[in-house]
C-alpha cells in the first residue's frame, strides 16, 4: 500500500486520451434526442392533448386526469421506443444534488401475466419512501409522508434505460421539502410583479421569463491519483496538501490548449449534454490547472436550472470514463482558485425585450433604469439573504479568499451605467423631462451606448456586477444548486417591483403624469440603495471597513449568515410574495444548519484519520531514519565533529518532534471539543460551535503537516502530492 502514491502516479502519466466517437448526425440533428420535447409531444400526443399541455407549460393552466392519462401513455410510447425500462421521478431534494427512485414499466395485467404501464396518477404524483431526505424536521412534526409532483414546465427526458420525469417534493400539509417548488413560486411572483411594471412601458406584455445562463467551473484529477487522497474521496477537498513549487502564477493554464484526456472527456460532455437538450456552448481552461469551465446559452431559469444539475450529474459519470473524477467542491486545494457557477442572470417579456438592456429611445431606456434600480434595491434590502442563499461550509472556503467574491454582497454597475444613474439621482424631476413643443414629452436620459454590451467593464471581483443586459451573480458555489440564489433573488426583486408598483401609483392617483411618476420613484431608489452599489476592489481591506460603514452585512460566520433567512424583512419578503412560509423557512434553516455541522464533523473526522494513520507514522519513520544516520556518524567520526556533522540531522529530527506532538495533541483536543459540541441540541448553537472550534482546529493542524511535508523524504510520503494531482492529466 505504501507505493501506491508511485504506482498511480506512473499509470497516470501513461493514460491516453480515450476516443470519443464523432456521432454520425449533426449536433441540430441529435440536440434534445433524449428529451420528451415539444415536436415530440407534437409526434406522440393527440391535438387536444398537446394543446392542453402547452397551455399547462405556459401559463401554468391544471391538467385534468384525462389529460394526464393521455400523456402519460404518449410519454410511455415515446420512451419505450427509445428502449427506456423504467419511470422515475427526479427531484432536487436539500441536498446538492437530485434524488430518483426507478420504478420498472410492469404492472400485473390481472390474468397472471404483466404489461407495461404507465398512468396519469403515475405520472401526476408518487410517494417516494424519502424519509431519510433532510426536512428540517417538517415531516416529523406534521405528516410522515412527503410526495414528488410532476412539473410540466420542464420536460421529462431518458438517461440509460430511464425515463426521468421532472418533479417537485413536498410534504402532504403542503410545505415544500426541495428546492425546485419555492423556485416555480418564485418565478411565478418575479412574473407577476415584471409584468404589472413593464405594462407601464408596453401594455400588450403578458409574461416576464426569468433567464438564467450558468457558467460551471470544475476540476478534474486523475482517478488513480484521486483513490489515493482518502480526503479527496469523503470531503471533496484536499484537508492537507503543500502548495505546489508552480501553481498558477504563470496565468498559462487560462485559455491555454486544451489537454488532450480532458478535450475528449469534455467533447464526450458535449455530446451527451446536447442529446438531453442542453445548449452547452462554451468551454475552456480556467485559471487554476486542472481547472476548467463549461458554459450552455442562458434558457428559463426552471428549465437552466434542471439541465445544471443534469449536467452535474453526467460529469461525474463521464469523467469516470475518462480516467478522471470530477470536482465541484468550491474549494479543493489550498492556495489556487476554487470554483463557482456565475449565474447570470435577467428578466424578458414574451414580447422579445431584455428588461435588463439598454434601449434606443428614452422611454426604452427609462424601462431599463427602472428595471436596474428595482433590482438594486432589492440587492441593498436583502443583501446578507442574498450572500446566505449561496452560503455553505464548502463555500466559505471560497467566498473572501482573496480570490473570489469578497463575503459582502455589493454590486458592479460599470463607468456607464454609473454614470447615467449619477445623472438621474442628481438632476431634478423638471431637468429630466421638458414639455418639448409638438413632440410632447422629452426625457433626458443619456443614451447607453450599445456597446457597453459587449465591451461592459469586467471587474472580476464583484459578486453582483452588471454585464450588460444581465446581472452575473458570481458568489454562487460550484458546488450549489442555482435555486437557493434564484429563489432569493428573484422573491426579492419581486417583492421590490410590486412595492415600486404601489409607489408609483400613488403618485399618479395624486395626478403626477405617469413618466414623472416613475421617475420620481427611480430616482428615489438610486439614492436610498447607493450603499450596495460598489466599482472598486472588492478584494482589498478598505472595502471590508468600507461596507461596515455602509451597514451592508459583512458577517463571515456561515451558520450566523443563516439567520438572514429568519429576520423579519426576509420572512415578510418570502411570505408577501408567496414563496416561503415562515414554518418553511425555519425548517430549511435546521437543514442548513445540521448540513453545516455534518460536513465539517466529517472532514475533522478524516484529517484526524489522516494525520494519525498517515502523517505521524510517516513523520515518525523518517526521524527515524536520521536517529539512526546521527548513531551511525557517532561511530564513523569523532565526538565533536559527528556532532558537527549532524547538526542539521538534529534540527530535523527535533522539527519533526515538535510537530508530530502539536498535531496529536490537536486531534486529541479536536475529538475533545466535538464530543462537547455533539451534545448541544439545537442545531443552530451545534454548528456554530463547529464553525467557531473546530473550523479553525482544522487549519492549525493542517499547517503542521504541511510542513512536514515538506521535510519528510519524499519516497516516504504516502498521499499524491499537490503537483502531482494538479499537473497530472
Ligand atoms: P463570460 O461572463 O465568461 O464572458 P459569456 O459572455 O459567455 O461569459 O456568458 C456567460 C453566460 O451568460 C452564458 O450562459 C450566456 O448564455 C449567458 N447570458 C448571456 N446573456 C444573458 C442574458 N441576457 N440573461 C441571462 N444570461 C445571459
Ligand atoms: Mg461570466
Amino acid at each position: 500500500m505504501s507505493d501506491l502514491r508511485f504506482r498511480v502516479v506512473e499509470t497516470a502519466f501513461k493514460k491516453k486520451a480515450i476516443e470519443v466517437p464523432a456521432p454520425k448526425e449533426r449536433p441540430s440533428e441529435y440536440f434534445g434526442k433524449y428529451v420528451f420535447n415539444k415536436a415530440k409531444m407534437f409526434k406522440y400526443l393527440p391535438t387536444k392533448v398537446y394543446q392542453s399541455l402547452m397551455d399547462a407549460m405556459d401559463n401554468g393552466t391544471p391538467l385534468n386526469r384525462d389529460i394526464a392519462d393521455a400523456v402519460a401513455a404518449g410519454m410511455q410510447k415515446w420512451a419505450l421506443e427509445m428502449g427506456a425500462t423504467h419511470y422515475t421521478h427526479w427531484f432536487h431534494p436539500l441536498t446538492e444534488g437530485t434524488a430518483e427512485k426507478h420504478d420498472a414499466f410492469v404492472e400485473h395485467d390481472g390474468k397472471g401475466g404483466m404489461i407495461e404501464e404507465f398512468s396519469g396518477k403515475l405520472l401526476i404524483q408518487q410517494e417516494p419512501d424519502a424519509s431519510s431526505f433532510p426536512s428540517g424536521g417538517i415531516r416529523n412534526t406534521f405528516e410522515a409522508r412527503g410526495y414528488s409532483a410532476w412539473d410540466p414546465s420542464s420536460p421529462a427526458f431518458i438517461v440509460g434505460d430511464t425515463l426521468c420525469i421532472p418533479t417537485i417534493f413536498i410534504a402532504y400539509t403542503g410545505e415544500s421539502l426541495d428546492y425546485k417548488a419555492p423556485l416555480l413560486k418564485a418565478l411565478q411572483a418575479v412574473n407577476k410583479a415584471a409584468v404589472d411594471v413593464v405594462r407601464y412601458f408596453n401594455p400588450e406584455v403578458k409574461k416576464v421569463i426569468c433567464n438564467l445562463g450558468w457558467e460551471q467551473e470544475y476540476f478534474l484529477v486523475d482517478e488513480g491519483l484521486y483513490a489515493a487522497r482518502p480526503d479527496l474521496l469523503l470531503t471533496g477537498r484536499t484537508l492537507m496538501g503543500h502548495e505546489s513549487s508552480k501553481n498558477q502564477q504563470l496565468e498559462d493554464h487560462y485559455f491555454g490548449a486544451i489537454p488532450t484526456r480532458v478535450a475528449a472527456f469534455m467533447t464526450d460532455l458535449e455530446i451527451e449534454s446536447l442529446k438531453l437538450g442542453i445548449p452547452v456552448k462554451t468551454r475552456h481552461n480556467e485559471v487554476a490547472p486542472n481547472q476548467f469551465e463549461l458554459a450552455p446559452i442562458f434558457e428559463e431559469c426552471n428549465l437552466a436550472n434542471d439541465h445544471n444539475l443534469l449536467v452535474m450529474a453526467l460529469m461525474r459519470k463521464l469523467a469516470r470514463r475518462h480516467g478522471f473524477r470530477v470536482l465541484l467542491h468550491e474549494k479543493p486545494f489550498k492556495g489556487i482558485n476554487g470554483s463557482g457557477k456565475h449565474n447570470n442572470w435577467s428578466l424578458g417579456t414574451d414580447t422579445g425585450i431584455l428588461l435588463l438592456g439598454p434601449g434606443k429611445t428614452s422611454e426604452e431606456n427609462l424601462r431599463f433604469v427602472t428595471f436596474v434600480a428595482n433590482v438594486l434595491m432589492a440587492v441593498y434590502r436583502h443583501n446578507g439573504l442574498l450572500k446566505a442563499s449561496i452560503s455553505s461550509a464548502t463555500n466559505a472556503h471560497r467566498l473572501g479568499a482573496n480570490e473570489a467574491p469578497p463575503a459582502i454582497i455589493s454590486s458592479f454597475l460599470g463607468k456607464q451605467l454609473s454614470q447615467v444613474l449619477k445623472h438621474l439621482a442628481e438632476s431634478t424631476k423638471d431637468d429630466l423631462v421638458s414639455l418639448s413643443g409638438k413632440q410632447g414629452m422629452k426625457l433626458d436620459i443619456p443614451q447607453i451606448p450599445e456597446l457597453l454590451i459587449d465591451n461592459t467593464d469586467r471587474n472580476r471581483t464583484s459578486p453582483f456586477a452588471f454585464t450588460g443586459n444581465r446581472f452575473e451573480f458570481r458568489a454562487v458555489g460550484s458546488e450549489a444548486n442555482c435555486a437557493s440564489a434564484m429563489i432569493a433573488l428573484n422573491a426579492a426583486v419581486a417583492e421590490q417591483l410590486v412595492i415600486f408598483k404601489k409607489e408609483v401609483d400613488a403618485l399618479i392617483e395624486k395626478g403626477e403624469p405617469k413618466i414623472s411618476a416613475i421617475l420620481e420613484v427611480v430616482r428615489k431608489y438610486i439614492i436610498e440603495s447607493k450603499a450596495i452599489h460598489f466599482d472598486g476592489n472588492g478584494y482589498s481591506d478598505e472595502w471590508k471597513e468600507e461596507a461596515l460603514k455602509r451597514g451592508l452585512d459583512c458577517e463571515t460566520s456561515v451558520p450566523v449568515i443563516f439567520d438572514n433567512y429568519l429576520n423579519e424583512s426576509s420572512i415578510k419578503m418570502f411570505e408577501t410574495t408567496g414563496v416561503m412560509t415562515k414554518v418553511e423557512l425555519e425548517a430549511r434553516n435546521e437543514v442548513k444548519w445540521e448540513t453545516y455541522t455534518k460536513k465539517i464533523q466529517i472532514e475533522a473526522r478524516v484529517l484526524g484519520d489522516l494525520a494519525m494513520n498517515h502523517i505521524i507514522p510517516m513523520a515518525t519513520k523518517y526521524q527515524s531514519q536520521l536517529i539512526d544516520n546521527v548513531y551511525k556518524m557517532k561511530d564513523l567520526f569523532p565526538g565533536e565533529k559527528a556532532n558537527t556533522l549532524s547538526t542539521k540531522n538534529l534540527e530535523i529530527i527535533e522539527d519533526i518532534a515538535k510537530r508530530t506532538i502539536f498535531i496529536k495533541e490537536k486531534v486529541d483536543e479536536m475529538i475533545e471539543t466535538r464530543k462537547v459540541a455533539n451534545i448541544i441540541e439545537e442545531e443552530r448553537e451545534k454548528a456554530i460551535a463547529y464553525h467557531d472550534k473546530i473550523v479553525p482546529m482544522l487549519e492549525e493542524i493542517r499547517y503542521h503537516i504541511d510542513k512536514l511535508e515538506l521535510i519528510v523524504d519524499d519516497q516516504l510520503w504516502t498521499l499524491p502530492k499537490y503537483r502531482e494531482l494538479l499537473f497530472i492529466r
